[in-house]
C-alpha cells in the first residue's frame, strides 16, 4: 500500500505522519543543536527534513528526492552532527558534492551547527593546495568534498577514507550530470562498506536511481511531492526578443525591475562578454564561470551575495547548487537546454518558501524548444500569454507517457 499525502509520499513500511508539525527536538535533535539552529532563524523543519532526520539519526540508509531550495542540506547535516562525537576518529563523515561553490557552501552550513558538538569541518575541492587540504582534512571530522579533487587526495595517499561511517551524496543527479560517476565509484570503494549512506537528489530515475539502489542497504524512501513546485510559487515570463536585442530587452528589464538578479548564459564566453557589456551600459554585474580562478569565483559571489553588485552572470555549471539569499530574478538570456535545467536555473530564486520571478528571453529561433520546454512544465499559457506558440511535440519527446501538456492535447499549429 502506498500512502499519498498532499506534502510527500512515503515508503509503504513505515508511515511516519508527516503532517503533524514535529519540531526539530521530536526528530531526535539535541538541545544543543535545535539551540544553534533557533540562533540562525531555523525554528521548525522544512517537509524533507521532518521525513529524514529521525530515520537518519537512527542509523538508516536514506534515499531522498526533493526540489532545490527545499532544505535538504539541514535533512543530512542535521543527523550527521548528531551522530558524530568529538573524541570520534577523523575523518567520519564525507559529504561528496558537484561543484566547489556548493563544497563552500555545504560547509558553512555545516559549521554553525557543528561548533556544538565540537566538531570540526573542512572542504576539498580544485584551484587550491593539496597539501594544506590533506592537513586540514585529517584534523576534520567532516569533510565536504568535490569528487575530482577528493579522488586525487586519495590517490596520493594524503587523505585516509577508512573510518568514513557517513557518506552523502548530495545532488547526486548533478555529479552524474557532469561526469563524476567513475570518481564516485572510486571514491566508494575505498569507504568502508559497513557505513550508512545517504543520498539526495532531485530526481531517483534512471542511473541515478540504480547507482542510489547500488550504494545503499535497505534504505528507507523519502520524496517531497513535486520537484516542479518551485514552478508553481513562481512566476514565470516568457519574453520574446529579436537576437539583436537581447541585451537592449535584458538592461531594460534589470533597470525596471529592481532586485538581485542572476542571469544564466550558456558558455564561460558568453559570461564574460555580457557581464562586460552590461556594466557597459551601467549595470552592476560580475560574471561566474569554471574557467575563473577559484579566488576570482568567490570574489564575484561574495559580491552579490552581499549586494554589492546587483546582477551575477552564469554558466549553468558555476551555478549549480548556488544558495544566495534573496535572489528575485532568475534570468534564462541563453534558453536552459531542458525542462530539468529550466527548473534548477529558476530554483535559484523562489528558495526557502519565498517567491521569485523567472524570465526567459526568446529570440524567434529559440520559440520552438522553449516553447516545448514550457508546455513540458505545464507552462504554456504563460508561453503563449506573449503571443508565441507552443509547436507540436518533436518525435522524440511525444512518446513520453502521461505528459498531460504533451499528449492531452491536439497540437495547436500556426495558422
Ligand atoms: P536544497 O539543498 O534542498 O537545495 P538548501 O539546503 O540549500 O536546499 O536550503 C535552502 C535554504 O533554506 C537555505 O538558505 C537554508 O538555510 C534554508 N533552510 C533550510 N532549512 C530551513 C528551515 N527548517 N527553516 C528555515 N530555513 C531553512
Ligand atoms: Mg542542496
Amino acid at each position: 500500500m502506498t500512502m499519498t499525502v498532499p506534502i510527500s509520499r512515503v515508503a509503504p513500511d513505515d508511515e511516519p505522519d508527516v503532517l503533524a508539525p514535529k519540531s526539530f527536538e521530536e526528530l531526535g535533535t539535541s538541545p544543543e543543536v535545535t539551540k544553534v539552529l533557533a540562533a540562525r532563524g531555523i525554528m521548525e523543519p522544512f517537509a524533507i527534513q521532518r521525513l529524514v532526520i529521525a530515520d537518519a539519526i537512527a542509523g538508516r540508509d536514506i534515499l531522498a528526492k526533493s526540489r532545490t531550495g527545499s532544505g535538504k542540506t539541514l535533512g543530512f547535516a542535521v543527523p550527521i552532527v548528531e551522530l558524530l562525537a568529538a573524541k570520534d576518529l577523523k575523518p567520519r563523515a564525507l559529504i561528496l558534492v558537484p561543484t566547489r561553490e556548493l563544497a563552500v557552501q555545504v560547509k558553512d552550513e555545516f559549521i554553525a551547527i557543528a561548533k556544538a558538538k565540537g566538531l570540526l569541518v573542512m572542504a576539498a575541492y580544485g584551484g587550491v593546495g593539496l597539501k594544506d587540504q590533506a592537513k586540514a582534512a585529517s584534523r576534520a571530522h567532516i569533510i565536504v568534498a568535490t569528487p575530482g579533487r577528493l579522488e586525487d587526495l586519495a590517490d596520493r595517499r594524503m587523505i585516509d577514507l577508512s573510518k568514513i561511517s557517513v557518506l552523502v551524496l548530495d545532488e547526486a543527479d548533478r555529479m552524474l550530470d557532469m561526469g563524476f560517476l567513475p570518481q564516485v565509484n572510486k571514491i566508494v570503494r575505498r569507504i568502508p562498506g559497513k557505513r550508512q549512506t545517504m543520498f539526495f537528489s532531485a530526481t531517483l530515475d534512471g542511473e541515478v536511481g540504480r547507482l542510489a539502489k547500488a550504494f545503499t542497504t535497505d534504505p528507507v524512501m523519502r520524496e517531497v511531492e513535486s520537484p516542479l513546485q518551485t514552478v508553481d510559487e513562481m512566476e514565470h515570463r516568457f519574453v520574446p526578443t529579436e537576437q539583436a536585442d537581447k541585451l537592449d530587452t535584458l538592461v531594460k528589464l534589470l533597470t525596471e525591475e529592481s532586485g538581485r538578479t542572476l542571469v544564466f548564459v550558456r558558455t564561460k564566453r558568453g559570461a564574460d562578454r555580457l557581464a562586460y557589456k552590461l556594466k557597459g551600459r551601467g549595470v552592476q554585474a560580475v560574471a561566474m564561470h569554471g574557467d575563473m580562478t577559484q579566488g576570482a569565483r568567490e570574489r564575484s559571489l561574495e559580491r552579490f551575495g552581499s549586494g554589492k553588485v546587483t546582477t551575477l552572470v552564469a554558466t549553468d555549471v558555476a551555478a549549480r547548487g548556488l544558495d544566495v539569499d534573496n535572489i528575485t530574478h532568475v534570468v534564462n538570456y541563453d534558453p536552459p537546454e531542458d525542462h530539468k535545467a529550466y527548473v534548477h536555473r529558476v530554483g535559484r530564486t523562489a528558495r526557502a518558501g519565498k517567491s521569485g520571478i523567472g524570465i526567459t528571453l526568446v529570440s524567434p529561433a529559440e520559440r520552438g524548444d522553449v516553447g516545448r520546454v514550457a508546455a513540458r512544465l505545464s507552462l504554456d499559457t504563460e508561453f503563449e500569454k506573449e503571443g508565441m506558440k507552443v509547436l507540436p511535440p518533436r518525435m522524440a519527446y511525444a512518446s513520453h507517457r502521461g505528459r498531460k501538456s504533451m499528449m492531452g492535447r491536439r497540437p495547436r499549429r500556426r495558422g
